[in-house]
C-alpha cells in the first residue's frame, strides 16, 4: 500500500501563500499582471493565491504534460492547451505547482517569450532542487522541498490525491 507522509500542513501552506501574495502585491503595485496558471497541478494554489492579492490581475491557463502516470519526468514537454489572452506588452506571472528538473519551466518561458510580454516572472508553490537539470530562476517560492514525490493541494499521482488540503510525500 502506498503511504502518505505529511510534508506541508494546511497551515504551512496558508501562511506561505499569504506571504508570497503580500510580496507579489507590493512588487506589482500600480500594475495589472496576467497570471498564467499551469494546469492541472497549479489550480488550487492559483485560486488561493489570487484571493490574497491586493492588486487587480487577469487570469489565463496553459497546460503542459511531461509526466504521464509515472513519478519521474519523461524529459519532453508538450503543450496541450495554449494561452487565450494576448500577453504582448504585458507583465506575466507564471504560477506553477512544482519546479523539479526545470525542463517544463524552461519550455514555458520559451513559449511565452514568443508572444513578446513586457516581463515574465515565476511563482511556484514548491521548489524541488534534487533533480534540477536546468538552472531556471524562480522569483517567488512558497516552499523548498528537498526530495520525494508530492501529492495533494492540486498535485496528483495518476489523477488521484488532488483534493487533499495538505501536501504529502507519496511513498510507494
Ligand atoms: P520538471 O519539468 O521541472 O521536472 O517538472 C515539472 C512538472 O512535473 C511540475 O510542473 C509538476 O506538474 C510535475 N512534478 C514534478 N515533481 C512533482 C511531484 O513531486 N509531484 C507531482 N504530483 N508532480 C510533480
Ligand atoms: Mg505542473
Amino acid at each position: 500500500m502506498p503511504e502518505l507522509i505529511p510534508v506541508l500542513s494546511k497551515e504551512d501552506i496558508e501562511k506561505s501563500v499569504a506571504g508570497i501574495a503580500k510580496q507579489i502585491s507590493a512588487d506589482y503595485r500600480h500594475r495589472k499582471p496576467i497570471l498564467v496558471g499551469v494546469l492541472k497541478g497549479a489550480f488550487v494554489f492559483l485560486s488561493d493565491l489570487i484571493r490574497q492579492l491586493t492588486i487587480p490581475v487577469k487570469i489565463d491557463f496553459i497546460r503542459t504534460a511531461s509526466y504521464g502516470d509515472e513519478t519521474s519526468s519523461s524529459g519532453t514537454v508538450c503543450l496541450t492547451k495554449g494561452l487565450e489572452i494576448d500577453i504582448h506588452g504585458e507583465d506575466v506571472l507564471v504560477v506553477e505547482d512544482i519546479v523539479d528538473s526545470g525542463v517544463t519551466l524552461r519550455w514555458i518561458l520559451d513559449y511565452l517569450s514568443g508572444f513578446g510580454p513586457a516581463s515574465v516572472r515565476i511563482c511556484a508553490l514548491v521548489d524541488k532542487r534534487e533533480r534540477r537539470q536546468i538552472d531556471v530562476h524562480v522569483d517567488y517560492v512558497c516552499h523548498v522541498v528537498q526530495q520525494g514525490f508530492l501529492v495533494g493541494y492540486g498535485l496528483d499521482c495518476a489523477e488521484d490525491f488532488r483534493h487533499l488540503p495538505a501536501v504529502y510525500h507519496l511513498k510507494k
